[in-house]
């Protein structure tokens, strides 16, 4: 078999986890394939671009899942019910579209027992995907978010969904920041008094950003409960994609010490 080639599309790309996660693994199980980042800056362009590069796969990031679940020629049934796809696979000259980010982050809050509800703080893309599948496995999501205009469609969902000024406090046993507040910055996800009202009686807290401590999880922590970032999910969406990249040559488990060790370099 000729060597297979990878790569992430998005915009930006240069911060990526993903080549090293994948080379790693790709390295320690002895698969013959290398993965690469592409700056892609037309998304109406991915399936051209897919092709002229001769990939065997893409992991496609912000700001082109929706464009990559266009591109696709066959879907996944959960990426067809989302309308949104973070993985690629060619086959036979046909493009298969999945969505790993949702499944990885149910993987990712699993060790959180007899968690039934759950409040995110924030309704952009990650909550769109995330909160589906939550649904879909039994858990009761409401969202709290900043803005009302991104809480349209998941009203017409039939989702909860408050924005800071309607919102009542109750119990919650995981509150989960899905928001980018303390990425860049060292901003909270909402109103100190909402979260001060919130945290104290969750079980747990979950933030999806990875790789620092933001502030969300120190006011958690503040409070002594359990804390999670988000780089089991970065982690688990990547195993999920290589066994897709792979067609599940490896199982979850020979795959995921092997691309953990991107996350100690
Ligand atoms: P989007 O741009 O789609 O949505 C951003 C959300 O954050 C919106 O709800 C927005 O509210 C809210 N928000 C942004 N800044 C603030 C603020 N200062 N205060 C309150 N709310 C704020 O982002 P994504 O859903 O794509 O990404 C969200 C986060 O998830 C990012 O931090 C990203 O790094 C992380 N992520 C982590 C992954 C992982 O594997 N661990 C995978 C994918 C994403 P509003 O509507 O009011 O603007």
């Amino acid at each position: 078999m000729k060597k297979q080639l990878f790569a992430l599309f998005g915009n930006p790309v240069s911060h990526s986890k993903s080549p090293l996660m994948h080379n790693l693994s790709f390295k320690g199980l002895d698969y013959d394939a290398c993965y690469t980042r592409y700056l892609l800056e037309d998304g109406s362009k991915l399936k051209e671009t897919f092709f002229a590069l001769k990939l065997k796969g893409v992991n496609v990031t912000v700001p082109h899942k929706e464009h990559a679940f266009n591109a696709c020629d066959v879907l996944d049934p959960f990426a067809q019910k989302i309308g949104v796809v973070n993985t690629i696979v060619e086959r036979e000259g046909k493009l298969y579209g999945y969505n790993t980010d949702a499944p990885g982050f149910l993987k990712a809050i699993a060790e959180f027992k007899e968690v039934k509800t759950v409040l995110f703080l924030g309704a952009g893309g990650t909550a769109q995907s995330t909160s589906s599948i939550l649904r879909d496995e039994g858990y009761e999501v409401t969202l709290l978010n900043r803005s009302a205009g991104r809480l349209e469609k998941y009203k017409k969902e039939r989702f909860e969904t408050f924005t800071f000024d309607t919102f009542v406090p109750k119990h919650y046993d995981l509150v989960i920041n899905m928001t980018s507040a303390g990425l860049e910055d060292e901003s909270l996800p909402a109103p100190k008094e909402i979260l001060d009202a919130v945290v104290p009686t969750a079980k747990a807290c979950v933030d999806v950003i990875y790789g620092k401590e933001t502030p969300f999880l120190k006011l958690a922590k503040s409070y002594d409960k359990p804390t999670k970032d988000g780089s089991d999910m970065l982690l688990y969406q990547g195993i999920i994609a290589f066994e897709y990249f792979t067609n599940h040559a490896y199982t979850f488990d020979e795959i995921k010490p092997v691309m953990k060790k991107a996350f100690i370099l």
